[in-house]
Parts: C-alpha cells; sequence; structure tokens
C-alpha cells in the first residue's frame, strides 16, 4: 500500500494545507493500492511564491548551466527506471512494451533539451536591433495519466532549457508515478525553488494554477475539452499558452501496401497502450479494391493479440486505467452500433478469460461514416473504426475531415508515393511506414489537438519571448 502524504515547493517534501484524500487503484486486478493526500490553492500560492523568488537567478544561468542541469536531471531518471517502470504499470496498467519506451524517452527528453540549448540563439540581430529571447517567467504545467512522468519531465526540460521555473500539477490518479520521478529529481539537486509539483485534482489546484497572476505561461497537456476551461481560465491574465491535446489519427493503407508490414502497424498504432495514446491512430482509411483482404487480416490479426497483464512483455492490451473510463468505452461502443457501423471484431463487455481487472474488448468497426461520432470524437481505448476510400484523393480527404490534426501514418509500398501523400496531411507528425519515434521533431497538433510545439527550438520558441533594443543610429 502506497499512501503518497508530500508534495515538493522550493527544494524539499512538505505536508501539503489540503487534507483531501484520492484513492489509487490497479487496473488490472481493481485493488485499492494506496491513496495520495491532495492539495490545494493553498499549496499552489506558496509553490507560485517559491517559484517566483527562484525566477531572477534562473533566468540568469548560463547555457553551460542549464545544459549541467538537464544532464543531471538525465543521470537520475535512469538510476530509478525500474521503479518507473513498476509504477506506470501499477497505476494505470500500461503495457511493458510501453512503459519500456516511456522511460527511455523520460531521460531522453532532458538530454534532447541539452542538445536544443546548445544550437539555440537566445541573442539575435533583427535589422540594426539587438533581439534577445528571455524566459517568460513562472511556468504552470499540467499533466495526463497516460503519461504522466513522460511530461513532467518534458515540461521541467523547457523550463530548465529556457530559464524559467515552473509549478506542475500532475494527474492525480498517477500520484505514485510522481513520488517515485520526484524522487529521482530531488537528486539531481537543482537550485530551490526550479521546480515544485502540487498533486491535486483539475478543478482546485489545476484552476489555481491557470488563474494564479504570477504564473505567465500554462504547458498544458490533456483532453481537448479540459483545455478549453484552461483556456478561459488563462485569458483574463493573458498568459502564453501551450496546449497538447487529444486526437484522432488517421491511419491510411494505400492500394499497393504490403500488408504483411501493414497491418501490424497499423493495429500497433491503433491499439498503441491499450488505445489509452493521444497518437493512437484510430481511423483505419483503407482501400476499396482490397477491402475484403485487409477486414479479413484486420479481424485475424486483432483476435490474436494477447490480451491481459500488462507485465507479461508478449501483451499488447492492457487494461483501461480506472472503472469510469471502462463504462465510457463500453458506451462508445454500444454507440457505434447504434449509429449503424458494423462490428468487425470485439464489443462491449470483458475479454474471454479475464473476469475481473479493467479489461476491454479490442473492437474494429466496419461500415463507419465519417459523420458518426465513433468516427470523429476521441474514445481513448481500443476501439477502431475502419473508413473505405476510393482513390488517394478521397484518402487525404477523409484523413483531413477531422476536428483534429495530432498525427497522420501513411502506409505503402512505394515511399515517394507515401511521401507526396504525407505532405497533403494537415497533422502534427505524419509517420511513414512505421518509422521509430524521433526524439528531436517537434511535437504537437493542428486544430484542436492544441496549440503551440513541444521539443527542440519549437518548444523552446514557446517558452520564450523576443525582446529588441532599439539603439539610435551610429
Ligand atoms: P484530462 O483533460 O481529463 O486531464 C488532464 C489534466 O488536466 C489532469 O491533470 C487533470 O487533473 C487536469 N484538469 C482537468 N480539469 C482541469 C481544469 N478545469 N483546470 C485545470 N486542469 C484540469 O485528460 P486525461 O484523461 O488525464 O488524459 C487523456 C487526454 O490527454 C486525452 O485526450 C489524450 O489525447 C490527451 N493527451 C494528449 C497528449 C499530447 O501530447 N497531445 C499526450 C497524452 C495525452
Amino acid at each position: 500500500m502506497r499512501n503518497i502524504d508530500r508534495i515538493y515547493i522550493d527544494g524539499a517534501f512538505v505536508t501539503p494545507h489540503g487534507s483531501a484524500r484520492f484513492d489509487l487503484f490497479n487496473p488490472a486486478t481493481e485493488d485499492r493500492i494506496g491513496s495520495v493526500r491532495l492539495g490545494d490553492a493553498e499549496d499552489v500560492r506558496l509553490a507560485v511564491a517559491a517559484a517566483k523568488r527562484a525566477f531572477p537567478a534562473m533566468a540568469r544561468t548560463s547555457k553551460a548551466e542549464r545544459i549541467a542541469m538537464l544532464h543531471r536531471l538525465r543521470d537520475a531518471v535512469k538510476a530509478r527506471a525500474g521503479d518507473l517502470i513498476a509504477a506506470m504499470t501499477e497505476g494505470y496498467g500500461a503495457p511493458a512494451y510501453f512503459t519500456g519506451f516511456s522511460v527511455q524517452n523520460t531521460a531522453s527528453v532532458f538530454d534532447v533539451m541539452a542538445t536544443s540549448v546548445e544550437n539555440y540563439a537566445f541573442e539575435r540581430v533583427a535589422g540594426s536591433s539587438a533581439v534577445t529571447m528571455l524566459p517568460l517567467g513562472v511556468v504552470g504545467a499540467i499533466t495526463p495519466w497516460n503519461s504522466n512522468f513522460g511530461f513532467i519531465a518534458t515540461k521541467l526540460a523547457h523550463a530548465i532549457g529556457s530559464g524559467s521555473t515552473i509549478v506542475i500539477k500532475p494527474a492525480e490518479q498517477s500520484a505514485i508515478q510522481t513520488q517515485v520521478l520526484l524522487e529521482c529529481l530531488h537528486e539531481a539537486k537543482l537550485p530551490k525553488g526550479v521546480l515544485n509539483v502540487v498533486n491535486g485534482t483539475g478543478p482546485e489546484v489545476g484552476a489555481a494554477l491557470t488563474t494564479h497572476p504570477d504564473v505567465a505561461l500554462i504547458s498544458f497537456t490533456g483532453s481537448t475539452p479540459a483545455a478549453r476551461i484552461v483556456q478561459r481560465a488563462a485569458l483574463e491574465t493573458m498568459k502564453r499558452l501551450v496546449l497538447e491535446l487529444g486526437g484522432k489519427s488517421p491511419t491510411i493503407i494505400l492500394d499497393d501496401a504490403d500488408l504483411d508490414a501493414a497491418i501490424p502497424i497499423a493495429l500497433m498504432s491503433g491499439f498503441a497502450n491499450s488505445g489509452q495514446a493521444c497518437v493512437a491512430g484510430s481511423r483505419i482509411l483503407i482501400p476499396r479494391s482490397r477491402r475484403e483482404e485487409i477486414l479479413a487480416r484486420l479481424k485475424d490479426e486483432t483476435e490474436r493479440l494477447r490480451i491481459g497483464n500488462p507485465a507479461d512483455p508478449e501483451v499488447r492490451i492492457g487494461p483501461l486505467a480506472n472503472a469510469a473510463h471502462w463504462e465510457r468505452v463500453q458506451g462508445w461502443i454500444r454507440l457505434g452500433q447504434e449509429e449503424g457501423a458494423m462490428l468487425l471484431t470485439g464489443g462491449e463487455g470483458r475479454p474471454e478469460g479475464l473476469d475481473h481487472g479493467w479489461f476491454a474488448r479490442p473492437t474494429i468497426f466496419t461500415e463507419v461514416a465519417g459523420t458518426m461520432r465513433i468516427a470523429r470524437e476521441e474514445i481513448f481505448g481500443p476501439v477502431l473504426s475502419v473508413i473505405t476510400y476510393d482513390d488517394e484523393a478521397e484518402a487525404v480527404a477523409i484523413a483531413n475531415d477531422s476536428d483534429f490534426g495530432l498525427q497522420a501514418y501513411v502506409l505503402s509500398s512505394d515511399e515517394p508515393r507515401a511521401l507526396r501523400v504525407a505532405r497533403q496531411l494537415m497533422a502534427g507528425r505524419v509517420v511513414i511506414n512505421g518509422a521509430p519515434h524521433d526524439p528531436h521533431a517537434p511535437f504537437g497538433g493542428f486544430r484542436q489537438s492544441g496549440l503551440g510545439r513541444e521539443i527542440g527550438a519549437y518548444g523552446l520558441d514557446a517558452f520564450l519571448e523576443p525582446r529588441a533594443i532599439l539603439t539610435p543610429a551610429a
């Protein structure tokens, strides 16, 4: 049983002012595994005050000092990789193939930021003026449960790289992950007040952060509906915003695709992290000319995916994060049928042989019209929609016909052709033929998938403000 009773303010683990508790569960077993004591608005006030005190010194740090901090953070995270993986598996049932990647990526965001700082031009010239890229001040960051420690690290890396200080409100249900990560980060011995973390709910701690007059920028990762509330709250004090939100990403299987390679990639993208991934390829676009063959392969390979204990490296689908989310996903599966889509595989209820744990059946709908809610809204579970197209132009049109634009996937045996299609897609990232993750590529979305970008110079730009100094001509 893990009871998390401390938050992190001004370089120390402290007891929060807030006293409410939130229970934590293992979704694979439904067992209660601990609880977290939640902070409140007073804790946010103290954390922001600490970050504000630390800001002037942090803003003056040199590139070399920031890079040294980033390297210490990287090393501190690597030292506890096993504990972080265990916390993620137990805390929301993320499958082992995904947790391994997440920990590696968490350490690498510090490295990537160190390289970006090295190469970034903080001092520039525009016309005859000297331009300096200045840190904004105190950053408020909010993270989602599906990638909690990864985004704590990403947002902290951007704060350090830009010379800002930060107050983070992690996802409350990820408190064990947050605690393990904080123990790592504490070992990196950042100057006091540079990093502050307040556990708490969105409506209380999140709202206190997004309305605080001393917070200059909100870096939020989560759902599009919550981001609308954040954006409204931030409006009053003109906070800068970086919003990394949901998606309904298309996977276009072109008619020349090698299905031996394409089908596993399409399913891996669609069911990534049991479908609980912002970048999940949840719309699979298939050519009418190969429809029957592709549907047969999708059905067969989905039914062979191993579902169960997320710690098992062979498992591809783990449980959903919590009971309420399981119910929500069941509702989507019912809705798809009511809307007139047909079940190719899956459906409501638990997978065969799993009578407890919040496991859902990997589900694929066919006969999906682009107007149906299952084709337009983010489900965030293992539920995919197959949409048939007649030609390449129609595939591109369907892919772009979305309120979202986070990621897209193109599968083809002809790479120049895939590239031609990719260039027509309106998404923050387009992945061709299952290309591996590029930790240096900008990350973020078009349309309602977000605002701004993270990673590299793009990420630093969003955390900085240009100041031009104009002098009389000599
Ligand atoms: P969520 O929007 O419910 O919560 C995200 C965070 O926002 C949590 O910490 C929550 O407590 C907080 N929050 C909720 N209401 C708030 C409010 N009124 N004010 C301030 N903070 C508030 O999302 P979730 O269920 O935790 O995560 C899943 C969502 O996150 C999905 O939509 C997914 O696509 C998205 N996501 C996006 C990315 C990305 O980089 N684009 C990455 C991971 C997840």
